[in-house]
């Protein structure tokens, strides 16, 4: 039977993270074998595993590049990737792959970075995906849906790890008065 690509994306603090633990804990209840990946320069709390901002967490084999991910699947029914946006564009193929040899793909990413541009392989992502999920934070400045992640400190890469430290979740409304100033 054939496999299929659910992303799941949204800003910072969207809880991506958290709606990956949830997809991930319901596949190991079924009895599937699920098998976790993420970019390895995400180390902000933990260098093996993926970890929410609520600090749950779970086991997770990080990677340099998304190729490594097809020579470690075999034999799994499920594969879910945290922060995809980190990956080359190669995560595109690789997912694909997966999802042609039959495996249920579990995605997630930032799909914008902190100026609001589309993030690397994301959108590609989205496109190839059957399922998408978009995720929404909480504003910070007025409490409405947020889905921008504004750095809050001057750094122009970007890639620029950290977490409420840096970045605001905010919504349209905010983040346009924000980025005026
Ligand atoms: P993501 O992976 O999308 O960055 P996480 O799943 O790691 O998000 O974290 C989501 C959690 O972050 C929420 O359940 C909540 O406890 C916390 N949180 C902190 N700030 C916010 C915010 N502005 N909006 C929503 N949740 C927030
Ligand atoms: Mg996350
Ligand atoms: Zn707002």
């Amino acid at each position: 039977h054939a496999g299929w690509i659910e992303v799941v994306c949204g800003s910072m603090f969207s809880g991506k993270t958290e709606e990956l633990i949830r997809r991930v804990t319901r596949a190991v209840i079924a009895k599937q074998r699920v098998r976790i990946f993420k970019p390895h320069i995400d180390v902000r709390y933990d260098a093996n595993d993926v970890v929410s901002h609520n600090k749950n967490t779970v086991e997770s084999i990080p990677i340099r590049h998304s190729k490594e991910i097809l020579e470690k699947s075999e034999g799994y029914d499920v594969i879910a990737i945290d922060e995809a946006q980190f990956f080359d564009q190669d995560i595109v193929e690789v997912c694909c792959k997966l999802a042609d040899q039959g495996i249920r793909v579990v995605v997630c990413g930032l799909d914008m970075d902190y100026k609001g541009q589309p993030f690397h392989p994301m959108p590609a992502l989205m496109s190839i995906a059957e399922y998408v999920t978009k995720l929404h934070a909480v504003c910070m400045r007025c409490g409405e849906p947020a889905q921008f992640s504004f750095r809050t400190h001057e750094s122009h890469s970007q890639v620029e790890l950290g977490e409420s430290d840096k970045y605001e979740a905010l919504c349209r409304k905010c983040y346009n008065l924000a980025n005026e100033k």
